[in-house]
């Protein structure tokens, strides 16, 4: 018999769940994760892993047509799609089997069932009641139907997830919002010869991205065609009529429709409401702590609503898990940081940044200063891109402190470099103290390096 109590409780074994079980595992407590579905949750078997396994077939695809400018000639190339999904599968399984083994060596217990929260350190799982002294809520989110005439039940509409496993790609894809999953399908389908259309009605895609990175990013999507400023009114079938600001209707048609215009917190159906949870437009309410306004329930990941990352939910799951094994923890620095939060986006070219856009400083009033480098300046990315590809970093800092307030990346390995720049403004780093960082030669990275002595504070 485990001779430690029952002392936790997490609901959904995603990556805000998984990991608060696995932090707390390794401090020795006994834990009991349920999970409905799937361990991992959406990041691992329908989100985050799938779509990177899939666009690093494409991304290869694209290389392999194109190797002819580098000196490398290369046969008849071609794609399977059946290999490419059996490898996307490997890919996740292999990555599922990892967590759930990886639970199991730290005695966490895993319960395949639907949990219910029911009060304060009571939850009911498979109709079981169970108790716990902390309740840790990660139940993620959902994607958005909007309630266009036509959608309803159209079997040629597909969410992320069914387009994940479509059994042949596409000759046309329709794609219904400009966000990052909207973005990142496009890109895969679009490099491997669909005809894309993308129907958005922001004036830009990738709306959190720097305005102007978004638009260079857009512009160095050639084989998409954007149609901005434009509201979706109505899909028959798998034709899609949308009206662009000021303009007539239009159709554009697809062999597939996806909708991917959001995804929100998974908030009903488990008892949240009736046990008294704070629940807002956004998700479950919570504090920086991931304290919800019941004792000992927290809440993490996307069920906040706060940031729907799965990074963001693990350093949430992190949080929780901090200062519930130290009250005073927060005292220590473990609280969450919400403006230092990294995004990234694997398209093709992927992007990532972290901190403020320019708009976003200018509407908090700060007086900045900013920089746009190209990554031309950067020996690796020409010797690997040409001349042609978009590539850029922009620098935002305050001016008068030099604080660094946003870095923000266009290009080849952007996703990978970023971490770097959330640690620069975690440290609240002023654009002097990054010149004093030695970069490694030659790197994409060195783009940041070129940002901050061109920008004048
Ligand atoms: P989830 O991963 O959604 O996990 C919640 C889990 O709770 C689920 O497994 C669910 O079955 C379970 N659950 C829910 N209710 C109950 C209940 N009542 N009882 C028991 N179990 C329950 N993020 C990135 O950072 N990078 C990416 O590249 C990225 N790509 C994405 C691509 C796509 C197509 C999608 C859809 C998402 C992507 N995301 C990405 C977002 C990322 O997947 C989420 O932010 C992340 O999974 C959130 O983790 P979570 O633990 O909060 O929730």
């Amino acid at each position: 018999m485990d001779a430690r109590s029952t002392t936790l409780l997490v609901i959904g074994g995603g990556p805000g769940g998984y990991i608060a079980a696995e932090r707390l595992g390794h401090a020795g407590k006994k834990v009991l994760l349920a999970e409905k579905e799937f361990v991992g949750g959406t990041c691992l078997n329908v989100g985050c892993i799938p779509t990177k396994s899939l666009l690093n077939s494409a991304k290869l695809y694209e290389h392999a047509l194109h190797s002819a400018q580098y000196g490398v000639t290369a046969g008849d190339v071609t794609y399977d799609w059946a290999k490419v999904q059996s490898w996307k599968s490997e890919v996740v399984k292999t990555l599922v089997g990892g967590v759930t083994q990886m639970l199991k060596r730290l005695k966490v217990e895993i319960v395949p069932e639907f949990a219910t929260l029911v009060a304060p350190g009571v939850v009911e799982i498979g109709g079981v009641r169970k108790t716990a002294d902390h309740v840790i809520i990660a139940t993620g989110s959902v994607p958005v139907m909007p309630p266009i005439p036509g959608a309803k039940d159209n079997p040629s509409i597909v969410d992320s997830t069914g387009l994940l496993s479509v059994p042949e790609v596409p000759k046309r894809l329709v794609v219904i919002g400009g966000g990052v999953i909207g973005i990142e399908f496009a890109s895969l389908f679009a490099a491997l010869g669909s005809e894309v259309t993308v129907v958005e009605m922001m004036p830009e895609i990738l709306p959190f991205m720097d305005a102007d990175l978004a638009k260079t990013a857009r512009q160095s999507m050639p084989g998409i065609t954007f149609r901005l400023k434009s509201r979706v009114e109505a899909i028959e079938g798998s034709t899609v009529s949308f009206t662009p600001e000021g303009g007539a209707q239009e159709r554009v048609t697809g062999d597939l429709v996806l909708m991917a215009v959001g995804r929100r917190s998974l908030v009903d159906g488990w008892g949240a409401r009736e046990a008294g949870l704070e629940i807002d437009r956004r998700g479950i309410v919570v504090d920086d702590r991931m304290r919800t306004n019941l004792p000992n329930v927290w809440a993490v990941g996307d069920a906040t609503g706060r940031s729907l990352l799965a990074h963001a939910a693990y350093r949430m799951g992190e949080i929780a898990v901090a200062n519930i094994l130290d009250p005073e923890a927060h005292l220590h620095g473990e609280v969450m940081r919400w403006d230092t939060i990294p995004w990234a986006v694997y398209a093709m070219p992927e992007s990532a940044g972290v901190g403020l856009t320019e708009a976003e400083a200018n509407r908090r009033g700060l007086d900045v200063a900013t920089v746009t480098v190209p990554l031309v300046l950067s020996g690796r990315f020409v010797a690997e891109n040409g001349l042609s590809k978009a590539g850029a970093v922009k620098l935002i800092a305050e001016k008068g402190t030099g604080i660094v307030k946003g870095i923000h990346m266009l290009g080849t390995y952007a996703p990978e470099t970023i971490w770097g720049a959330a640690a620069v403004l975690e440290s609240e780093f002023t654009v002097s103290d990054l010149r004093q960082i030695v970069f490694p030669h030659p790197t994409v990275s060195e783009g940041i390096r070129e940002a901050v002595w061109a920008i004048r504070v």
